[in-house]
This record gives C-alpha cells, structure tokens and sequence, in this order.
C-alpha cells in the first residue's frame, strides 16, 4: 500500500477519498472520516466510533487527524479568549475567539511569525518562521470550534459563525495553503462556511489580491493605516513597493459581488494618522469603491512607540467620515488585558487571567 499522507485534516474531501480508495474502503468512509475531522473536531481515530475498529487501526498506525497541540488558553475580561497551539516542530501561534451578542468570530493565523516588518505590530517582531499548512489553518477552527461546543454548551455541531484570517502571518503571502484551508472550512461537510462569513485580510500585496479576487469567492479586508505614501511606507513597507495607488486601483477592480464592500482596516494612532485632515485623504481616497471602514484604536505595547488615541478622538474621526459619505466604524478593542487585540499577537501572556482554562 501507498503510504499515508500524515496530516488527514489538510485534505479535502476529494483527496480523502483517493486515500481511502487506496485502502481498499467504499467512498462513503472518506465522507464519515471527513466529519469527524471537521464537524465534530475529532483528535484520535479512537473517536470514531462508527469506522470499523480494524480501519481505525490501520489509519492510526500511518496518519492523524490533527498537527497543533493546544498549549495554552487565557480569557480576557470582555469574554475575548487567545489560544495558543505548538505545531509538531514546535513553533507557537495563536488564534482568538471573540464572542458577541450576535456572533461568534474567530481570528485565524496563516503564518508563524510574519515577514512584512509593519512597525506598529507585535507580531512583525519575530519575524517570519515558516507558513502553516492547510492543515494547521483548518486545524485551529477544528479545535476552537470544538472546546466551544463543549464548554458553551451549543447543540449544534458549529458555533462558530464567523472566521476572519487577521491572525499571525499575511495570509496572500501563503497564498495556496490559505486557499486549500478555505476549501476545506467552506465544504458542505466540513464547517460549511459561506463566503459573506469569511474575511481574509491583507497589507496589499497587489498581484495576490487579483489572484485572490480569481480564485477565491470570499471577502477581502486591506489593511490601510495611512492617508499617504509617505505615512504609509513609513509604517508598513509593503508600501514601498505597492504604493496606495497601485493598491487602491486592485480594489477598484476588485469583483465584488451585489451588496458586497470592501472593509479598509484603520489603526487610529495618536498624532500620527488621526487628524481631521487624515479623514478627509481618506474619503477623498476611497471615492467610488464600495468600501466601509473600519477604526481601531492602536494597542499600545511598551517596546512600539506608538500611542492610541481616546475614544472621543476616534469617533469624531468616524463622524467626519461619515459626514462625507463613508461607512466607518469604531471598532471595541477585544482582549486588550490578554494581549489578544489586532497587532499583539506574538505569544505574550498579557497582564489578564492567564490560564491553562477551557474555552471561554
Ligand atoms: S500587521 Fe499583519 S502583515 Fe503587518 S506585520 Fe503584523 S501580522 Fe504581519
């Protein structure tokens, strides 16, 4: 026999079935095996209970279900909880689980560490250690989604409602793995995510948002922080190689569906990029794309030298933008204690309850 690939959650339920093929098994095990993988977050053959015992058997001497070991979990103080896992080579990432009124979203990590360098972000300070595969993406909403069904008691098999990819890493620079996850969390079964409820998020690596516009069906976020080039390129250097202008023409060509806008990311740091004036590039910028913006007061962290801003300033910031036309949204600051909030990801313990705690 052809021997097993290792990790059976990186594949789609097409390759699972080659696999089960070669096994000699009827079609409708890759299905059930399938399942319990994704539905129902299964982390040993042993689980599953309606495979024949031999099967189990045979598969768990070749391959797994499942590549990250959960190594540590701590609750923030407004229900926000991060999530640490090891992979097998023993690299760290972290996911975050943000409950709502009405919805449950998690934060997902494409990367280890990231290789952009933006300067206002916790994350850019390891540097880039390696991408994840499929399997480590699909890996993270396998075991969150689970220890939530289990410890919020949900009937049904996903209470996850929402994935958003602005965890660790840029996601359009680990492109085809990212893209295998997303076929595997959109499959009918396995978490069966529509495309109005993912988000993958980007600094602007142009060429990939026109291959991501081509290749995927789900919704785009950009990562803007800045009104000019100089601004911008003095805080992320991806900039100076896409300038706004080559990154703000890809969104203009952006497919976007009936109804559909693209969501700009605004990091609002004090004196830097949040005065009046700033608003105004803004909207001038965005004219004519379907756009909302979102508005994220800066999290401070002792070694950046940025500053936030108070959320009076934020929201005259949105007021101004909504008085010339633009959708713009002050954004709550999830799991600042735990350093879980947008850009302090970077396997820190934070100040809040640390805790070896289930989720939530
Ligand atoms: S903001 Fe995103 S792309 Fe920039 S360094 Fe941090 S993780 Fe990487």
């Amino acid at each position: 026999m052809d021997s097993l690939p290792v990790d059976l959650g990186a594949l789609t339920l097409e390759d699972l079935s080659e696999v089960v093929g070669k096994l000699g098994e009827r079609p409708y095990r890759a299905r059930q095996l399938f399942r319990w993988i994704h539905q129902r977050g299964a982390e040993s053959f042993d689980e599953m209970t309606d495979l024949p015992r031999e099967l189990r058997q045979r598969l768990s001497e070749q391959a797994a279900v499942r590549t990250l070991d959960r190594d540590a979990a701590q609750r923030s103080l407004d229900g926000t909880v991060k999530v640490r896992f090891r992979t097998r080579d023993g690299k760290l990432i972290e996911s975050v689980y943000m409950p709502s009124a009405d919805r449950r979203t998690l934060c997902v990590s494409t990367q280890a560490g990231c290789a952009m360098g933006c300067i206002f972000c916790l994350t850019a300070t390891l540097g880039l250690e390696r991408n994840l595969t499929p399997g480590e993406i699909v890996g993270q909403v396998n075991a969150v989604n689970r220890e939530v069904r289990r410890d919020e008691g949900h009937e049904g098999w996903r209470p996850l409602t929402n994935l958003v990819f602005m965890g660790m890493g840029e996601p359009l620079n680990n492109f085809e793995n990212l893209k295998a996850a997303l076929a595997i969390l959109r499959s009918e079964d396995g978490h069966n995510f529509s495309q109005r409820h993912i988000t993958v998020s980007t600094v602007g690596l142009v060429p990939m948002i026109d291959r991501f516009a081509a290749e995927t069906d789900v919704k785009l976020a950009i990562s803007l922080n800045a009104t000019t080039d100089e601004q911008r390129s003095r805080i992320m250097p991806v900039n100076r190689k896409w300038n706004l202008e080559a990154l703000l023409e890809a969104c203009r060509r952006f497919p976007l569906r009936q109804g559909r806008r693209i969501t700009f990311e605004y990091v609002l740091m004090r004196g830097f990029n949040d005065s009046d004036e700033d608003a105004r590039r803004l909207a001038e910028l965005l004219r004519g794309i379907p756009a909302k913006v979102n508005l994220i007061p800066y999290n401070e962290a002792p070694e950046l030298s940025f500053r936030s801003v108070a959320f009076e300033r934020a929201e005259a910031f949105r007021e101004l933008l909504s008085g010339l036309h633009l959708a713009a949204f002050v954004r709550k600051n999830r799991g600042r204690d735990i350093a879980a909030a947008c850009g302090q990801l970077a396997n820190r313990q934070g100040s809040g309850p640390a805790a070896q705690a289930a989720v939530p």
